[in-house]
């Protein structure tokens, strides 16, 4: 590429970013009066909900999202590279996080690469708008890690017409605002573990689904379990194949730990915590008649998360060109969760350790710093280092698949 070129293209995205940074300061929403949720898993209320559903609808229309998807289906036939750069601008203003995250970035994606012509066009656009959102029914009670072992049956209706679902998932994030789920269900139990299985796009307004929501630790809902009596799913609801099932489970985990990037616009959270607002913290906090980021200890710790916190940001931007990972292509991609989410982990509890004791003051105290947010950050973490697979797992897959190391029993 001549550098003419490349200059004409990252003036482009200069002028693209100033234009997203503009809109963004002048339409972002006044902060809510009731207590958000730190990110999508843990969406609770209606004003929440509602709240959050306006801002993500209002970012649409506005041409922000979806970006990269076709036209034809709501998206903005654009390049991938603008809607990084909308994510990119979101995350630094901190404005609210998308709702509908598990639509935009693992139903939306894997419709978008199994889904009929018809699938595609009822799905895609009502997610991008959040009109109708999306839950994920893979784990069930004996199937987390082990996730091709789901009992959830998926068995052709009795009326010829369409599929009858029975079983329970469980920790279904979302689920009671959720119009639709992804779900892994065992449609033909004689064969074999993973031929067996097959994906659907289930409906979950329907008579025989359950949703029974769950308590977090930190007396956060937005966790729930499913359970399906008979219920009914229309002819049409599978994506893909049948016994296709753990191929389309396996791509969706790919969107999921951000292993395989082709979102309609990414930002999951809001808790926009960083190393810079820890060394704030620390220099605000008093500790020994002193600022906190005076120990030498802390400002040792603080440069080690801030060097892990840019690996992280390089490494987003060197696995985008294949040529700099030649010898193991996928590492960085496959890395991506298990880092970020123990890089949060230790960021949230370094911002604790900061407060000292004023870190067990909890949400509704009115002493408790910035609401408590640096303890929820840190009880939240533990559900990154699960969710999507767990820390363990991720080590796994990188030992299997980047290591070349045997297989785990
Ligand atoms: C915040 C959050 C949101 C979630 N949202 C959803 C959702 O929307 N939809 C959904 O379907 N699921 C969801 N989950 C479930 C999540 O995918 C599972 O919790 C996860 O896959 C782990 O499964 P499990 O809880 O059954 O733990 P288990 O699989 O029982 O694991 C228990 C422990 O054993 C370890 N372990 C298991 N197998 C191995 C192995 N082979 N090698 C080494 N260690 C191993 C694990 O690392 C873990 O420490 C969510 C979970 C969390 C925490």
């Amino acid at each position: 590429m001549s550098q003419a070129v490349e200059e004409t293209e990252s003036r482009e995205i200069a002028e693209f970013r100033a234009e997203v940074r503009a809109w963004l300061a002048e339409n972002r929403p006044p902060k809510p009066d009731f207590v958000m949720p730190q990110n999508f898993l843990f969406v609770e209320t209606n004003e929440q909900f509602e709240y959050l559903r306006d801002w993500q609808a209002k970012v649409y229309e506005a041409g922000y999202l979806g970006l990269d998807w076709p036209a034809e289906y709501g998206g903005g036939g654009d390049t991938l590279k603008r809607q990084r750069i909308v994510t990119q601008e979101t995350g630094r203003a901190g404005t609210p996080f998308f709702v509908n995250t598990i639509g935009l970035q693992w139903a939306g994606p894997v419709i978008l690469k199994y889904g009929t012509e018809e699938q595609k066009k009822k799905f895609l656009k009502p997610i991008l708008s959040a009109e109708e959102i999306w839950c994920q029914g893979f784990s069930e009670p004996g199937a987390g890690s082990d996730l091709a072992s789901v009992q959830t049956r998926a068995e052709p209706a009795a009326s010829g017409n369409g599929w009858t679902v029975n079983g329970h998932k469980v920790w279904t994030t979302i689920g009671t605002r959720a119009k639709w789920m992804i779900l892994l269900a065992r449609t033909d139990p004689d064969a074999g573990k993973y031929p067996g299985l097959s994906f659907f796009l289930m409906p979950m307004q329907v008579p025989g689904v359950e949703v029974l929501p769950l308590i977090k630790m930190t007396g956060e809902g937005g966790f729930n379990q499913v359970i399906f009596t008979d219920a009914a799913m229309p002819r049409g609801a599978m994506l893909g194949a049948p016994g296709q099932g753990w191929e389309v489970a396996m791509a969706t985990l790919t969107f999921e730990r951000g292993a395989a990037e082709g979102t309609g616009g990414g930002q999951a959270t809001s808790s926009a915590d960083t190393v810079q607002r820890a060394a704030k913290l620390a220099s605000q906090t008093q500790r020994d008649g002193r600022p906190a980021s005076e120990d030498p200890l802390l400002r040792d710790r603080l440069v080690q998360l801030w060097m892990q916190e840019e690996g992280l940001r390089l490494g987003g931007m060197r696995r985008r060109v294949p040529g700099l990972s030649p010898d193991r292509p996928m590492v960085l991609a496959l890395m991506n969760k298990l880092v970020y989410s123990e890089y949060a982990q230790n960021l949230a509890e370094l911002g604790c350790e900061i407060l000292g004791p004023d870190a067990a003051l909890w949400m509704g105290d009115p002493n408790a710093p910035a609401d408590a947010e640096w303890p929820r950050a840190y009880m939240n973490s533990f559900g990154m280092t699960i969710g999507g697979g767990t820390s363990e797992i991720q080590r796994n897959i990188l030992g299997e698949r980047v290591l070349g190391l045997p297989k785990s029993k």
